[in-house]
């Protein structure tokens, strides 16, 4: 609650989540379940009503339909409101965001700020990837490449390449090459597809995109995308009717242009709670803040994500009620990649993301994959009704510790 001099009168305590994705949305069910009836308001602002399961974006790239996921709906019971809306700006010195909601300008005042903008791939660092490649970025990202590649399927078949040879580059090569046999896929990469993985599950991987018929080509840098092909340091040209950016990854630039300090690639950095190192009232989450653990900045996943917005809310909560937030601590336990519908590789992980021995293959991990791709939204309903089922993930033991500069 915050007392207006002027007027003598309270008015309650703003919070404003920016982003409705993994980690925003978790901040918000949080937020929304502990304090109903309390002195808080709560907003979450977003682009689009519906849900974007980005897990599934290449499925949509595929053809395949999705659930019809509401976000309102799903915040329905709970105190936090939604608006839909394209954040154009944060005036982190006025704290205020603004929004063009529908056409309209809008601005929204805040005493807290939750920033889960996500990440984007970076289609900025190669020439002609803007204007020539398709990514999966949105929905409507997804369901463009979708329309294109259903259509060089009418005509009988085309090549596609696919450029970045991380998780999301195999798993889009493979899912286009299921759905579409009659289609050649090429996947190209800096690094090996699977490099991070134990020998066993990277040899099945590739095996598995063998047989779906996916080109690998590791050891290559993309310099360009033109009409019909991409270029290769060195010269070479890869044909190409379709090309899909999967390569890197880039934030919104907004945190950079309130003020907020940014790390290298434009992420809020946070201190050891989560709160940003230049403005303590504002929290970042997700893809697009730069957290520290002990094993170093995570990476951005849905594994990690979640539990970042959790964790902010949770030390909304604990602030608004005199308390003390406490140190974020998370570690990696897996890497699951599809490889297709029916198959997948499970590689489990120490809590610094290395590789651990054990690893699953074939039909079991598809199914391991689709319940962690289908767990988020079930996840967020129990959260609802009992907000503190949402705060069981692992720690990381050793792996997280920060040790002080001395
Ligand atoms: C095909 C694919 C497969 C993946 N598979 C996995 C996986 O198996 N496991 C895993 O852990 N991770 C996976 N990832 C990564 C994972 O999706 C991201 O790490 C996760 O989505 C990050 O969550 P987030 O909440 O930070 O951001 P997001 O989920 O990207 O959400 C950000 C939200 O902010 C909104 N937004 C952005 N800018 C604005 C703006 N200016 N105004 C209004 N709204 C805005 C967006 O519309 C979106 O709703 C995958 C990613 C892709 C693309």
């Amino acid at each position: 609650m915050n007392t207006d001099h002027e007027s003598g009168t309270a008015t309650p305590h703003r919070v404003v989540i920016l982003g409705a994705g993994y980690a925003g949305l978790s901040a918000a069910i949080q937020l929304g379940a502990r304090l109903k009836g309390r002195d808080a308001q709560v907003t979450l602002v977003s682009a689009e009503e519906r849900f974007t399961e980005r897990l599934r974006l290449h499925m949509t790239a595929t053809g395949q339909r999705l659930a019809e996921l509401s976000v309102p709906e799903l915040l329905e019971g709970t105190a936090t409101r939604f608006v839909r809306g394209w954040v154009t700006a944060v005036d982190a010195d006025a704290r205020i965001v603004r929004i063009d909601a529908d056409r309209a300008d809008r601005v929204l005042p805040y005493d807290t700020l939750v920033y889960g903008l996500g990440s984007v791939a970076d289609t900025a660092a190669v020439p002609g990837v803007d204007d020539y490649a398709y990514t999966l970025n949105s929905a409507q990202d997804a369901e463009a490449l979708a329309e294109r590649l259903a259509g060089l399927a009418r005509v009988g078949g085309g090549t596609v390449v696919v450029a970045g040879g991380g998780l999301t580059g195999v798993e889009s090569a493979a899912e286009i090459a299921e759905r579409h046999p009659e289609l050649d896929v090429v996947l190209l990469g800096r690094r090996e597809p699977g490099a991070d993985m134990r020998p066993g599950a990277r040899a099945y991987l590739h095996a598995a995109l063998g047989r779906l018929g996916v080109r690998e080509r590791g050891g290559v840098e993309v310099t360009a995308v033109t009409p019909g092909a991409v270029e290769l340091a060195g010269g070479e040209r890869v044909a190409a009717d379709v090309v899909v950016w999967t390569s890197g990854t880039r934030v919104s630039p907004l945190a950079a242009a309130a003020g907020l300090t940014v790390d290298e690639r434009g992420r809020v950095v946070t201190d050891a709670t989560l709160r940003s190192v230049s403005h303590p009232e504002v929290y970042a989450v997700g893809d697009a803040a730069a957290i520290r653990q002990g094993y170093g900045v995570m990476h951005g996943t849905c594994q990690g994500g979640m539990p970042t917005g959790v964790h902010a809310a949770v030390s909304i909560v604990r602030a608004l009620r005199g308390r003390r937030p406490r140190p974020f601590r998370f570690g990696y336990y897996h890497t699951p990649v599809s490889l297709g519908r029916h198959d997948a590789v499970v590689q489990f992980t120490h809590p610094d993301d290395r590789p651990r021995r054990m690893y699953l293959t074939g039909r079991l991990a598809a199914r391991y994959k689709e319940v962690v791709s289908a767990a988020p939204w079930p996840t967020w309903g129990r959260m609802k009704k009992m907000p503190a089922s949402g705060v069981f993930w692992p720690r990381g033991g050793r792996f997280t510790r920060i040790r002080e500069a001395s």
